[in-house]
C-alpha cells in the first residue's frame, strides 16, 4: 500500500508554529517514503468551526510551501459515515446513552483513591451510571458511550506501531490497563452526532491513511482508536507522534496564542526555512 499521511486541523483558529511542524513533518515523512499527503478538515463541532479559520487554514499551509490532492475531506460532509458505524456498534449491543452531566459523574466518581486514575484520553474515566440505558432510545440530550467491557470482550488484541521520537516502538494494551486508564468513550457528543474518537477512526480508513502523524498530546488517545478499528473491521496504521512545540515557558502552544501564529510570521516577513529552523526541521 502507498504511504499515506494526513494533516488533519479542526478550524477553530489560526494555526501556530505546532501546527506548522505537524504539517511539514507529515509531508516530509510522505516525500521521503514516495506516498502521499493529504488534509482533512475535522470540523465536527459545528459550534467552534468557522469557515474562515478554514480558508486560513489553506493560505498558511500554501504558504508552507504545502500541496495536497483534492478535493479535502471534510468531516461536516460525512456524518451519515459517523451514523453507518455508530449503528454498527448499537446492533452489537455496545452502545448506551448517557444523561450524566460533568457534575454528577464527578458526585458518582466520589473521593479519588490512591493509584486509581480519574482522567483518562477521553477526560473523567465515566463510573458507569446509565451502563444499563442499553435498549433505551437515546433522548435529545443523551450522548451515546461505548460500553469498553462488553466491546473488549469482542476484539483481540489491542497493538499498533509507534515511530515518534522517543515513543518508538510496538504496544500492546491489555483488557485491564484499557478499562482503568479510558473508560467508557463517548462515541457520540451533543449536537455533534459523533465524537473525534469514532469520526477520527472512520475517516483515516476511508482515507486509505497508512501513517497517522500527529501531536504527543494524542498519543493516549491511540489505544481508543485501535479499539474502535477493531470493532469496525478497519485496518490500524502506524502512528508516528512528535513533540509538541512549546513556548519560551515551556508550555505548549494553543490557538489562542497568537504570537506563534503562522500568519504572524508571514506578515512579519518570516521565510519558510525560518520556520523550517524554528520547529527544528531544516
Ligand atoms: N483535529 C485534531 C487537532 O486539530 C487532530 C487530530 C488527529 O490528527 O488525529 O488537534
Amino acid at each position: 500500500m502507498t504511504f499515506t499521511t494526513r494533516f488533519a486541523p479542526s478550524p477553530t483558529g489560526p494555526l501556530h508554529l505546532g501546527h506548522a511542524y505537524s504539517a511539514l513533518l507529515a509531508q516530509d515523512l510522505a516525500v521521503r517514503a514516495g506516498g502521499q499527503f493529504l488534509i482533512r478538515i475535522e470540523d465536527i463541532d459545528q459550534s467552534r468551526a468557522r469557515p474562515q479559520w478554514e480558508t486560513q487554514i489553506y493560505e498558511d499551509l500554501a504558504w508552507l510551501g504545502l500541496s495536497w490532492p483534492m478535493p479535502v475531506m471534510r468531516q461536516s460532509d460525512r456524518l451519515p459515515k459517523y451514523r453507518q458505524a455508530l449503528k454498527h456498534l448499537t446492533e452489537m449491543g455496545l452502545t448506551y446513552p448517557c444523561r450524566c452531566n460533568r457534575a454528577d459523574i464527578e458526585a458518582a466518581a466520589g473521593a479519588p483513591q490512591e493509584g486509581v486514575p480519574q482522567f483518562g484520553p477521553d477526560g473523567r474515566i465515566y463510573p458507569g451510571t446509565c451502563r444499563t440505558r442499553t435498549t433505551e432510545v437515546p433522548e435529545q440530550n443523551d450522548v451515546i458511550r461505548l460500553n469498553l467491557k462488553k466491546a473488549l470482550c469482542q476484539v483481540g488484541k489491542v497493538e499498533f506501531t509507534e515511530e515518534g521520537e522517543g515513543l518508538a516502538g510496538r504496544y500492546n494494551i491489555s483488557s485491564e490497563q484499557l478499562l482503568a486508564n479510558v473508560g467508557d468513550i463517548i462515541l457520540v457528543r451533543r449536537n455533534m452526532g459523533s465524537s473525534y474518537h469514532l469520526s477520527v477512526v472512520v475517516d483515516d480508513a476511508a482515507q486509505d491513511i497508512t501513517h497517522v502523524t500527529r501531536g504527543a498530546d494524542l498519543f493516549e488517545a491511540t489505544q481508543i482508536h485501535v479499539v474502535l478499528q477493531r470493532l469496525l473491521n478497519l485496518p490500524t496504521p502506524t502512528y508516528h507522534h512528535h513533540p509538541l512545540i512549546r513556548d519560551d515557558a515551556g508550555k505548549r502552544l494553543a490557538k489562542r496564542d497568537n504570537a506563534r501564529a503562522i500568519a504572524k510570521y508571514r506578515a512579519d516577513g518570516a521565510s519558510l526555512h525560518d520556520i523550517r529552523q524554528l520547529v527544528g526541521l531544516s
